[in-house]
């Protein structure tokens, strides 16, 4: 019988830490999880999936409108309704959550609806006092949303409380020129609201093909979206009337009834107690951990975007599965971070895998790039000037397609079959020889010339 009460116990209920939990337990462990706040964590409470349901409901703006030339009779004095949105999309939250619960149920994990600390390298305290021991401890915090400080801060909202709004507002500034800025410009932008999205910068979403990323800011503007570059925040004044005023540096301030700072997430390591159970942290306060998941201190594992490696859900799950295979289910695993896929769910959506055009340019010299730019079928009968780029890039001496970078209707499904035959180290040919799949977006991938 072992000395401690649980073999594993968990902090934070998140895609990482309930995908650890239950695979653990279903290898045979004695599991508990802590978590302060809901089961499912960021993606299924505040994040990915809320935000997905919302982006499908803003589609329908221009879907409506499209309609018409489809031969539908929709009236022009068409009216959306945020708070019916928003409350079905709570409710959507509160069956997911339920299901996330019954699953640990079902896999015997106990779980504590309290905080957790550390107390040592192998005991945690409860925010009631009661302690309890493990063999192992893994932190599986997460992230939460960084808030530069700037006067007025506390007037801006996050992705914390952006699905909660009592209303739609009419004027929103978005901090930020990243994943969640643009999807929220995108998903304002289409409710009818007038959006600014403002960056320290000069570039939105650093990181992806800066083809597709001016892609992406040509089409936005068009939509109406406004940009504002090398713009920090000075600060945020709020008015009597409730209304804001937003000061920025080398830029005119802007009156708005809503500011959504979205300028990055940071690990969620503060007052856990780990750098006092010997826990190495990054400079980001991230928890330090190597190929198998394991700190600094051998007791304590940490697994997705607190240890801050790709802040994905989909890696956070790979990770606490990994963790579980390998310490319980006697099958080590390590997880692969070449070619992980992502997607942008802005308006129109980008999906990306692999190289950039200048990152392969740097890591092979030699490099053919093929692109195709179009306007999808639909669009042309709706009569939508937009136009969806595909890019792809290929490795000059093993004619390997080492990056595949889409903007367009739909590019996130596509891209997510596409990636495997990248991910396979398909070739230029094997794309060739694939007959393509007509009329559709996703036969431009096997005809680039
Ligand atoms: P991102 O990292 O995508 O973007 C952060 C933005 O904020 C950048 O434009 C950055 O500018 C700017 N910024 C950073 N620090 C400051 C600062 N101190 N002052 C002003 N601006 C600053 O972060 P998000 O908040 O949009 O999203 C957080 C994370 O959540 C993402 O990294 C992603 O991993 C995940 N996410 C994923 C989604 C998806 O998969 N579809 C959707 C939403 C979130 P600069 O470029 O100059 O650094």
């Amino acid at each position: 019988m072992s000395d401690f009460d649980y073999d594993l116990f968990v902090i934070g209920a998140g895609s990482g830490g309930v995908r650890a939990s239950r695979v653990a337990a279903a290898h045979g462990a004695r599991v508990a999880v802590a978590e302060e706040y809901r089961v499912g964590g960021a993606c299924v409470i505040r994040g990915c999936v809320p935000k997905k349901l919302l982006v499908y409901g803003a589609q329908f703006a221009e879907d409506l409108k499209d309609a018409r030339q489809f031969g539908w009779d929709v009236p022009t004095d068409c009216r959306f309704d945020w708070n019916v949105l928003r409350d079905n999309v709570l409710a959507e939250v509160d069956r997911l959550e339920g299901l996330y619960g019954q699953t640990l149920d079902s896999h015997k994990v106990t779980v504590f609806r309290s905080r957790a600390t550390l107390i040592g390298p192998q005991k945690v305290r409860l925010a009631d006092g009661q302690e309890i021991s493990a063999e192992r401890i893994l932190i599986a915090t997460g992230g939460r949303p960084f808030v530069p400080d700037f006067p007025g801060s506390e007037h801006a909202i996050t992705s914390n409380e952006v699905f909660h709004l009592d209303a739609l507002p009419r004027r929103v500034v978005i901090a930020g020129g990243g994943y969640i800025a643009n999807e929220f410009a995108g998903i304002f932008n289409e409710f009818g609201s007038k959006v600014t999205i403002v960056n320290r910068g000069d570039a939105i979403l650093r990181g992806y093909d800066e083809q597709i990323r001016d892609r992406l800011l040509q089409i936005s503007m068009t939509k109406g979206i406004e940009f504002k570059f090398n713009a920090p925040f000075r600060s945020i004044e709020k008015k009597a009337d409730g209304s804001l005023t937003v000061t920025l540096e080398n830029c005119d301030s802007i009156e708005a009834d809503a500011v959504l700072v979205a300028t990055g997430r940071v690990p969620n390591t503060a007052g856990l107690g780990l750098e006092d159970a010997g826990v190495d942290l990054d400079e980001q306060g991230a928890v330090e951990v190597d190929d198998h998941n394991q700190s600094s201190v051998p007791s304590i594992y940490a697994v997705g975007d607190v240890t801050n490696r790709i802040q994905l859900t989909p890696v956070a799950i790979r990770e606490g599965q990994a963790f579980a295979d390998s310490v319980y289910g006697g099958k080590p695993t390590t997880v692969d971070y070449a070619n992980v896929p992502s997607a942008v769910f802005s308006h129109p959506p980008i999906g990306a895998v692999g190289l950039t055009e200048a990152e392969a340019r740097d890591r092979f010299g030699s490099i053919r790039v093929y692109t195709s730019d179009f306007r999808a079928m639909k669009n042309v009968l709706a009569g939508r000037s937009e136009r969806a780029l595909y890019k792809m890039v290929v490795d000059e001496a093993s004619d390997r397609v080492v990056g595949l970078h889409m903007i367009g209707p739909d590019a996130p499904e596509i891209l997510q079959a596409a990636a495997i035959a990248v991910k396979a180290g398909l070739t230029k040919a094997d794309f060739d020889a694939t007959v393509a799949l007509h009329p559709s977006m996703a036969e431009e991938l096997v005809l680039m010339k």
